[in-house]
């Protein structure tokens, strides 16, 4: 943020703004660019009035309006180039005052000529139309590793203990890396109190827990691997071959960071397994994004919603983030802006420049089920580096996820034929599979007896598939997807062989 902020000053940007949680690091940072620039700060808030920070004077004044019109005396102060941090300035302009406002506006031109600024703090801001395009906005990334690092050390020293060493020391800070220092402090000193030292796994339970009680990001930590994924050989195939593009020496052969995946298709046919299988292929945390979270709750927080989720994304990175069903948060974007006054479309539309510009290595998996619903700039070149489509699993797929059903419910693919169960569920996704095994585990458990073909056979025949029920939407899907989307699987070869049998392919 400095390096920004000195650039904007510089250039006598007369208003700022800087939205975040952290306030006293913030307002370090704008002290350290003052000082740098030999600028004179000042601070006002509703408690304390205005404080000029550099003399240590203090003027009381809680309303916003005598706190403007005592600036607009400093900004008349002819050598001296003020810059004054307004804190929580927000809360005064939802709903708007008109006088407020204007004052404003009348201010920040004031400020131009003589090179002051205004800088507003908080942890949100929803601007009126009127002072939209007076103020910038001033990037506050969260803390990285460095500055973790010295939250860390003061509560060691706090504690009276030792600096462990280095590989445990960063194995903590990589665990903090997404909350913010007040977090990352309550983190490291649980992991005080419960361990009597450092402990990453600590640190990583309770960004873990923060992350999901902020509502918006989710880690998953259990991260099952591409060999858990029966079928999708060409997905598969795309994901190992780009398993290396987050290293070091990829990086250092100047290979561009993969952006991202689009995966969409069926219901059930496993998807969100490919988004986690993704992580770990790439051996990468996973954060799980809701979309629909994005847009709830208080209005006008999407903006500030989608922020925080880019932030605490590429403080982690490199890390996969998966947004799942995406055409649900993404719905409201086509609306044109009638159903809520164009929040939906401005909030996609930030997130389509940042997935176009992202420099940090956040890899985004974003799955689908329904195209209709995603908007067609989401799916131009540039934004994500594939999109695949993936169908219901054929023979020889569904074989495949036969035996990875089977051996995940603790039995050996051995003991079943596959290549017969795969013949008997057509149309059957790999969550039907999943569903019928289970089925024919309780059907046996209640015979007193280990699952068999028989019992699967039998679970099969009382199941519906889905796509039975779905041949339309299906079908549209499939047309959809011609042209648009590779193929997840290939489908090319009338026969494939599976485990030295011949699977039909359909
Ligand atoms: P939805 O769109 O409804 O979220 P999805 O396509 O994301 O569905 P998953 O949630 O990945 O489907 O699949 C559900 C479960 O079905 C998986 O956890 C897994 O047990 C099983 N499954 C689905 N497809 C496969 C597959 N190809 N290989 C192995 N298991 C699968």
């Amino acid at each position: 943020m400095q390096q920004q902020l000195t650039t904007y000053l510089r250039a006598g940007y007369p208003g700022l703004a800087i939205i975040t949680a952290e306030e006293a690091r913030a307002e370090a940072e704008i002290t350290s660019v003052c000082t740098s620039l030999e600028r004179h700060l000042h601070a006002w808030s509703s408690s304390e009035g205005l404080i000029d920070i550099k003399e240590g004077r203090v003027t009381t004044c809680p309303d916003p309006l005598d706190a403007l019109q005592l600036i607009e005396r400093l900004f008349g102060q002819e050598k001296i180039r003020h810059v004054i941090v307004m804190r929580d300035l927000q809360l005064y302009l939802e709903p708007s005052d008109p006088m407020l406002v204007r004052r404003l506006k009348d201010l920040l031109r004031l400020a131009k000529p003589g090179g002051h600024a205004m800088i507003l703090l908080g942890c949100r801001l929803k601007l009126p139309p009127e002072l939209d395009h007076e103020i910038t906005g001033v990037d506050f990334s969260l803390p990285a590793a460095e500055q973790l690092g010295v939250v860390l050390d003061g509560i060691l020293a706090t504690n009276k203990l030792k600096r462990p060493n280095e590989a445990i020391r960063e194995g903590a800070l990589q665990s903090a890396l997404g909350l913010t220092t007040t977090e990352a402090e309550n983190a490291f000193a649980l992991s005080v109190v419960e361990t009597n030292g450092i402990d990453h796994k600590v640190v990583a339970r309770e960004k873990a827990r923060t992350l999901k009680r902020n509502g918006l990001v989710e880690v998953i930590e259990t991260k099952p691997s591409l060999a858990d994924i029966g079928g999708l050989d060409q997905l598969k195939e795309w994901l190992e071959r780009r398993s290396g593009a987050f290293s070091t020496s990829a990086k250092a052969y100047g290979l561009p960071a993969p952006k991202g995946l689009l995966i969409v298709g069926i219901p059930g046919t496993g998807k969100s397994l490919t988004a986690k299988a993704t992580a770990s292929a790439f051996g990468l945390p996973l954060l799980r994004l809701d979309m629909g979270r994005v847009f709830a709750g208080i209005v006008g927080q999407s903006e500030s919603n989608l922020r925080s989720v880019i932030q605490t994304a590429e403080a982690i990175a490199p890390c996969v983030l998966w947004i799942d069903e995406i055409e649900k948060g993404l719905s409201g974007s086509q609306s044109s802006g009638s159903s809520d006054g164009g929040t939906s479309s401005r909030v996609f539309g930030s997130f389509l420049s940042w997935m176009q510009e992202k420099e940090k290595p956040v890899f985004v998996v974003a799955t689908a089920n329904d195209v209709s619903k995603l908007p067609p700039e989401f799916l131009r070149k540039g934004r994500f580096d594939e999109l695949f489509f993936v169908d219901l699993p054929d023979a020889l797929e569904r074989a495949q996820i036969w035996d990875i059903v089977i051996a995940r419910h603790g039995r050996k693919p051995a003991d079943f034929d596959s290549v017969v169960l795969a013949r008997a569920c057509e149309q059957f996704t790999g969550a039907e599979i999943d569903a019928v095994f289970i089925d024919a585990m309780h059907e046996a458990y209640a015979d007193g007896k280990e699952p068999g073909n028989k019992h699967i056979v039998e679970a099969i025949t009382r199941t519906v598939p889905l796509a039975n029920l779905m041949d339309g939407q299906i079908a549209a899907l499939r047309h959809w997807a011609k042209g648009r989307a590779r193929e997840a699987a290939s489908r090319s070869t009338p026969a494939r062989r599976y485990s030295g049998r011949v699977a039909e392919s359909n």
